[in-house]
């Protein structure tokens, strides 16, 4: 059994052929995509970096770090973002980036320690149990090395600012991509990080500015939030 729920992954695989229009429904991931990146490369300099991407989709952070310098595999359980993710890196000549259909607790088991770095961002969320996503990319990870996650908190706040706002007022996101009780507190992530002997490092929110339109990394994790931990050596 995997851990995946097929509906969520035929929700993404619907709107594959859209992921790399930066006017689509992908529009936030691209337009948030610079902020994650950087962060990520401040914490742990992404090149010369054998980087794993968990839930890739259509390979928007995995391309942007391997352009970076990093040897970047991204995985998913939906084939046509993954499809989606190679064809683009052929197109835009992209190096040191490749795509496979694997589980990530299957991966765990082939290879164990392998990375210096694990990325698993807005996928947390789409995911029955995520603490088996979690622990999977601890095994995953050398000692000492980076797992970055993202996801949105699941408080009041979050539900009027992540599903009605986004999806139902501005528009940002189609209706139905998040379900609130998939929502993960900040509390409850450290947690499961801490079962999996990740040591939490930094945190960072993001928040969006309606009247600007633009995106920013703050101290604010009520609604969308990143986490950075490394592996306990
Ligand atoms: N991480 C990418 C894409 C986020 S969209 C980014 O931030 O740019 C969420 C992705 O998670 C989709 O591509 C979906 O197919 C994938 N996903 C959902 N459940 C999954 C699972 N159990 N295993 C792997 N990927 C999964």
């Amino acid at each position: 059994m995997t851990n995946a729920d097929p509906q969520e992954l035929a929700k993404f695989g619907e709107l594959a052929h859209r992921w790399w229009d930066t006017q689509s429904e992908f529009k936030p991931l691209h337009e948030i995509n610079p902020l994650r990146l950087n962060w990520i490369d401040e914490l742990s300099p992404l090149a010369g970096q054998r980087v794993l991407d968990v839930g890739c989709g259509g390979g928007i952070l995995s391309d942007s770090m391997a352009r970076r310098g990093a040897n970047v595999l991204g995985i998913d359980l939906s084939t046509k973002p993954l499809k989606v993710a190679q064809l683009h890196a052929l197109e835009a000549n992209t190096q040191n980036v490749a795509y496979q259909e694997v589980a990530v607790e299957e991966l765990a088991q082939q290879m164990p320690a392998a990375f210096d770095t694990v990325t698993c961002m807005e996928m947390l969320e789409h995911v029955p149990d995520p603490s088996s996503i979690i622990r999977a990319c601890a095994q995953l990870v050398k000692p000492g090395g980076w797992v970055f996650m993202s996801t949105l908190n699941r408080n009041l706040k979050s539900f009027a600012f992540g599903i009605v706002a986004a999806e139902y007022v501005l528009k940002l996101l189609p209706q139905g991509t998040h379900e609130y009780g998939r929502f993960l507190k900040p509390s409850e992530l450290a947690r499961m990080c801490r079962q999996a002997d990740l040591e939490l490092c930094a945190s960072r929110g993001m928040g969006y500015n309606p009247l600007t339109k633009r995106y920013s990394l703050n101290a604010d994790t009520s609604v969308n939030y990143l986490l950075a931990c490394r592996k306990l050596a």
